[in-house]
């Protein structure tokens, strides 16, 4: 097994990548990148989280470098626009950027902002975006379930039929099953409330969500993502969060192997970097399924400092030990 965990750190590679806008209180995402056979992996769990809890991240790392993807069963993925709680004058601006996206994910109950902020920005973009548009709003369950209940309604009242769903309206699966039966038949999708493999099933079981968002990194990669969400039954978004170029293509292959695609995938993201390695930007709203090309000199630029890279390396030996070695081992993979 030692041998194993000795490939893994034949080639890291750390870099930090400058975010547009803070997110999670951090402004540089830190990511190490891990090289094998099939190319470049992406182990980035959040640096709050602990060995064992990253511990599929690196399995999802392993599989990308290492073992690769199942066939695609289409060629391009359609992705929506993401748009901050921001003025309408500025929403709009930002949808426009978005290259032909017909899905606008609007992100709602900002602290500091109030439902008036959230129906303003709402009627604007529907507005101003072309007819046939499609929305989902993303509260990030910053809801409780009476304020869900009056905030639910009053965008329906602006959006209509072009109200795809609302993403974590409220923060916990008891709120969301409560939510769900009084908001019916408007859909909500479960985000937050999905952090690790098991949790698909708890959210489609509790019957708290009708679309689970589903990222490929925190589930341990693509073969794992399709069990799951096969297992789940429910309808799949594929998504990624502060994901590099080498994530997004996990994220790409994920949707491209899912056997229904109903929804436009989160994975147009590479404009929450200012830099990225490789930019999967959207045409006419979809990303096309293909592998990114990544220089030796942009890594160079983005490269964190040695002490950095030492750290990550005691990180991937660490998280190793803490539980990917036992997963490698049930899933069959040998390289
Ligand atoms: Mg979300």
């Amino acid at each position: 097994m030692s041998n194993l965990l000795d490939s893994l750190l034949t080639e890291v590679r750390v870099v930090q990548l400058p975010l547009t806008n803070e997110f999670r209180g951090i402004t540089v995402r830190e990511i190490a990148l891990i090289k094998g056979a099939q190319g470049w992996g992406e182990f980035g769990p959040f640096l709050e989280y602990d060995d064992r809890e990253s511990a599929r991240w690196l399995l999802a790392a392993i599989e990308a470098s290492q073992i690769g993807w199942p066939t695609p069963l289409r060629t391009k993925i359609p992705v929506n626009a993401t748009i901050p709680a921001l003025s309408p004058h500025q929403a709009i601006k930002v949808f426009d950027s978005f290259n032909g996206c017909q899905t606008a994910k609007v992100k709602v109950a900002q602290r500091g902002q109030s439902l008036k902020d959230d129906v303003d920005r709402l009627r604007a973009l529907k507005e101003h975006a072309p007819v046939g548009t499609r929305f989902r709003i993303d509260a990030n369950g910053g809801w409780s379930l009476s304020e869900a209940l009056i905030a639910v309604e009053a965008v329906h009242e602006v959006l209509g039929e072009s109200l795809e769903y609302v993403e974590q309206p409220c923060a916990s699966i008891e709120e969301l099953v409560a939510l769900r039966s009084r908001i019916s038949p408007i859909l909500i999708a479960a985000d937050e409330s999905i952090r690790k493999a098991e949790d698909p099933l708890r959210v489609a079981q509790a019957g708290a969500a009708d679309i689970a968002i589903v990222k490929v990194s925190p589930l341990g990669g693509v073969a794992a993502a399709l069990r799951i969400a096969a297992a789940a039954r429910l309808p799949t978004v594929v998504s990624s969060a502060l994901d590099s170029a080498v994530g997004i293509r996990g994220g790409l292959a994920l949707a491209g192997a899912l056997p229904n695609l109903p929804y436009s995938c989160g994975l147009a993201t590479t404009s929450l970097l200012t830099e990225d390695l490789y930019r999967f930007a959207p045409v006419n709203g979809e990303i096309e399924i293909k592998d990114p090309i990544i220089s030796e000199s942009v890594i160079q630029r983005l490269s964190a400092p040695s002490e950095r890279v030492q750290w990550w390396r005691e990180r991937i030996a660490r998280t190793w030990i803490a539980g990917t070695s036992k997963l490698v081992a049930e899933s069959g993979w040998s390289w």
